[in-house]
């Protein structure tokens, strides 16, 4: 039961994604519906109708009517697909005779958005494999015995001039194990175990090792002039696209990532803020649970419990990467991390240790950069710049606010803080916070 929950939340964050990626809506609530039937109403006076059954995901149904020039809108849906409505228009259902009926409905309003999840149709050629056979009968049947008698599907992809399989238009998920020779378009989705810059290159070539069910691979990112992507920490939620697999002269295969190319993601799912805004997005997890899913990104309502003075640091950091520098004998600024110089573009960041409460349990953890600025609710500036004793106080102001936060099992990056030198470093990172209103 818990492969078929976890699969169906892995289903609702991909299909999120879809349009998330497509359209950059990061922190906008939305809601996700799958369309259950469209039907073509008798029209109101001249004006044509159409009504739609949406069913969220609690199995709840709600009528979506378009009017007049509306209607065509419906040609783009199809029965079964998913669907996202941003800031519907609320009103009642009208009645055979003209009457505004108690029963309320959606409709599409001047400031509606109307997210589509792209739906693929399968033709025959490549078989699934069977990891997604298993995944995709999990959630059709809602069976986990594999000898059920499932039936096979294919997905007809196209080749390219080099006969690399192009997967970028797959509908289903690629898992680390069913990676090949001469694929390209391939997503992953996964928790980072490691991540490094390549030696011996002058390129900017790091390797990311990422985890799913399946086993582990290691992605090459290959980056125009320099690491591009904030901060990305081990134990952290990916989602990567546009992934090229080939053999390398070894006879090993190699995973590649080219920035800027065509259908190129990158997503870090434990930092994006519609993870937090978005309720259909997670589910909230008690700090007493979060141990028994260390390869997760947990969400939490918690508490401060408590911050102590010594927990604080402010330190400069190379804010290409968020990691934390530190001034050489000879005056220069090392970032362990993109292994170069930087003597600009550094601010200073919070490194902070604080204790989480819930109901269920307390979780000594760690964050940095905004989440830790948004859990002392005070830049590193503000807070460097208070006196002594005026800093003890303002942080016992803080004691029992209430954020919601996501925590995942984060190993610090070694060679980031060994300049720190701090022998107990919690397990648990905060990678996101958002106090509650
Ligand atoms: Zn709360
Ligand atoms: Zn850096």
């Amino acid at each position: 039961m818990d492969c078929l929950l976890l699969y169906s939340n892995f289903l609702r964050a991909y299909s999120i994604l879809y349009f998330l990626v497509g359209n950059t809506c990061y922190t906008r609530k939305t809601n996700l519906y799958r369309i259950e039937s469209i039907e073509t109403l008798e029209p109101f006076g001249c004006t044509q109708r159409k009504q739609i059954i949406l069913v969220d995901n609690e199995d709840v149904k709600i009528k979506f009517l378009l009017w007049g020039e509306q209607v065509l809108l419906a040609n783009l849906f199809s029965v079964g697909s998913m669907l996202a409505l941003d800031r519907p228009f609320v009103a009642n259902v009208v009645n055979k005779n003209h009457e505004a009926s108690q029963e309320l409905c959606l409709e599409y309003g001047s400031a509606t958005q109307i997210y589509l999840v792209p739906v693929i149709q399968h033709e025959e050629q490549v078989l699934l494999t069977s990891t997604q056979m298993k995944s995709q009968g999990l959630r059709l049947s809602g069976i986990s015995n594999e000898n059920q008698g499932l039936k096979a599907s294919q997905v007809s992809l196209p080749c390219d001039s080099r006969g690399s399989i192009d997967f970028s238009k797959y509908p289903f998920r690629s898992y680390a194990m069913d990676l090949h020779d001469k694929m390209t378009g391939i997503s992953i989705y996964g928790t980072i175990m490691d991540i490094s810059r390549e030696k011996n290159t002058s390129e900017a070539v790091f390797c990311l090792a990422i985890e799913d069910i399946t086993g582990v691979i290691v992605v090459k990112l290959h980056f125009i002039g320099f690491w591009s992507l904030g901060r990305v920490g081990i134990g952290h939620t990916v989602y990567i696209s546009g992934l090229t697999c080939s053999m390398t002269l070894q006879k090993m295969l190699e995973v590649s990532w080219f920035e800027k190319e065509p259908g190129t993601y990158f997503v870090n799912l434990s930092c994006l803020p519609a993870l937090l805004n978005s309720s259909c997005l997670h589910k909230l997890s008690l700090l007493s649970d979060i141990s028994n899913w260390i390869n997760n990104t947990h969400i939490c309502c918690v508490h401060l419990d408590k911050i102590e003075h010594n927990n604080i640091q402010a330190l400069p950091c190379h804010n290409r990467c968020g990691c934390f520098v530190k001034e050489r004998s000879d005056g220069s600024v090392w970032c362990s991390f993109c292994q170069c110089n930087c003597e600009t573009g550094r601010t200073y960041s919070f490194l902070l240790h604080i204790t989480l409460a819930d109901e269920g349990g307390k979780v000594l953890a760690w964050c940095v950069g905004p989440t830790a600025a948004e859990l002392l609710q005070i830049s590193p500036d503000e807070f460097l710049m208070l006196p002594e004793d005026e800093r003890a106080m303002y942080l016992y102001t803080l004691q029992n606010e209430e954020f919601m936060v996501a925590i995942v099992k984060g190993k610090r990056r070694g060679d980031e803080f060994l300049l720190l030198s701090q022998e107990h470093f919690p397990e648990w990172e905060i990678t996101q916070a958002q106090k509650c209103e």
